[in-house]
């Protein structure tokens, strides 16, 4: 296959205003579900605000856009999506004004797109995390935003949801029906405050207003999942047993989460915590607990996933996947690389060196036929890595990148403060 000759999407293509016939249409498909999940919008310093505004949000599920959508009405954002997001509606999602953006690039041209939403009047919605968060806490916020809310000197404001994730975990989607959901609106700063504040505080406070658990906000509200499969798909997070330390031989079934090495079984309550004859566990906790033992085989230096074979489907534009064929990943102290050969017999290559990458973004059996797999990206071109036949936890490769990226980062003397990349 030849990749020069292959479409591509068009990320230069500017930013437009929601289209007026779209406009209502945004608000009408949001309102059903917001009403059944009787979400509670907290609105703290919003009194008066008007586009245009950057309005920063937390993720959990699809349902995150649908409360922003309410949230601001009666006005329309510019969302910045991810291109996967753009598969086969392109011409949908550009009219109703959303940014095409390659996950986890450093990318100048969305710096212009953005400006030029702020000059047009209209409010620029971004999702910092760049990914849904894997067991409902916060993921790492980049750096650069305390410098491209500088840039932008406009009032920047925060929308903070919760109980999506209790919702509709990342790890099994099926919709548990929760209600009422909250969301916390806030103007973080206004231009005058942006002005007097360096980017570095501008980024701590940033880091604060994103701290939120909703295993944590689940419990103390006391809502119960009665779901009777709500234990399945926990393994995707929490993969390596709590008891034994194997990795790769936990499994669920119904209400139960067990280790197929040493045979331990905990019980997911109704409450969302992992229990059994003796004590009481946290699913966040379980996961920082995880981090922990990756952040050790880091920075003993031991740190290989070794070669996995994988099936590569490629997404150049938004039209649909394009299966470019078989081959072997790795990641290890070097970062990724994934090479292969595909159909025609051509050689495809992809390499990710540690300090190109502060995280990344994982599916867990990706629309519901594909299985787990790795993103990875170049400005041009999107990666889906799908491991097979083999032992792996795309879960631990995702720490693993946050973990060396910040090894690297020490290493290097310029250590980033807890939560920022
Ligand atoms: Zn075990």
């Amino acid at each position: 296959m030849n990749q020069q000759t292959l479409e591509r999407f068009d990320m230069k293509a500017p930013p437009m205003h929601t289209a007026w016939y779209l406009r209502p249409l945004t608000h009408v498909l949001s309102a059903p579900d917001v009403l059944f999940h009787r979400t509670k919008i907290k609105k703290t310093r919003m009194e008066g605000l008007k586009p245009p505004y950057l309005l920063l949000c937390n993720h959990n599920a699809f349902f995150d856009f649908k409360v922003a959508m309410m949230a601001i009405y009666p006005h329309c954002a510019n969302p910045i999506v991810a291109i996967d997001g753009f598969i086969g509606r392109e011409w949908l999602l550009r009219k109703v004004g959303c940014i095409c953006k390659r996950k986890f690039t450093s990318d100048m041209m969305l710096v212009k797109q953005i400006i030029k939403v702020i000059e047009n009047g209209d409010i620029c919605m971004i999702y910092p995390e760049a990914r849904y968060s894997l067991c409902g806490t916060t993921a790492v916020l980049p750096a650069s935003l305390g410098s491209l809310c500088k840039l932008l000197k406009v009032p920047v404001v925060t929308l903070i949801c919760h109980g999506h994730h209790i919702d509709s975990p990342f790890w099994n989607l099926h919709k548990r029906g929760i209600k009422p959901t909250e969301a916390e609106m806030t103007v973080l700063f206004t231009p005058e405050e942006l002005a007097a504040a360096s980017k570095e505080a501008i980024n701590e406070r940033l880091v604060s207003a994103f701290q939120y658990d909703d295993y944590a906000w689940q419990k103390e509200r006391g809502i119960r999942v009665t779901y009777p499969k709500r234990a399945e798909g926990l393994e995707k997070v929490l993969y390596q047993c709590r008891h034994c330390g194997a990795e790769y031989r936990m499994a669920s079934r119904g209400t139960e989460l067990f280790c197929r090495a040493c045979g331990k079984t905990w019980q997911y309550t109704e409450l969302g915590e992992l229990q059994d004859e003796k004590e009481t566990l946290r699913i966040p906790d379980w996961y920082e607990w995880e981090r922990a033992n990756v952040k050790k085989e880091v920075e003993a230096g031991l740190y290989d996933s070794g070669e996995l074979p994988v099936t590569v489907r490629s997404l150049p534009n938004a039209k649909r996947f394009i299966l470019l064929g078989e081959g072997k990943l790795r990641h290890s102290m070097d970062g990724f690389s994934v090479r292969g050969v595909d159909a025609d017999g051509d050689p495809f290559e992809m390499l990710k060196p540690v300090p190109s990458l502060y995280s990344c973004h994982i599916e867990y059996e990706y629309l519901g036929k594909f299985g787990d797999c790795v993103d990875l990206n170049t400005l041009e071109d999107t990666w889906y890595i799908y491991p097979h036949d083999c032992d792996f936890a795309v879960t631990k490769m995702a720490l693993a990148t946050e973990e060396l990226y910040q090894k690297w980062r020490r290493d290097s003397g310029k250590p980033n403060p807890p939560g920022l990349a």
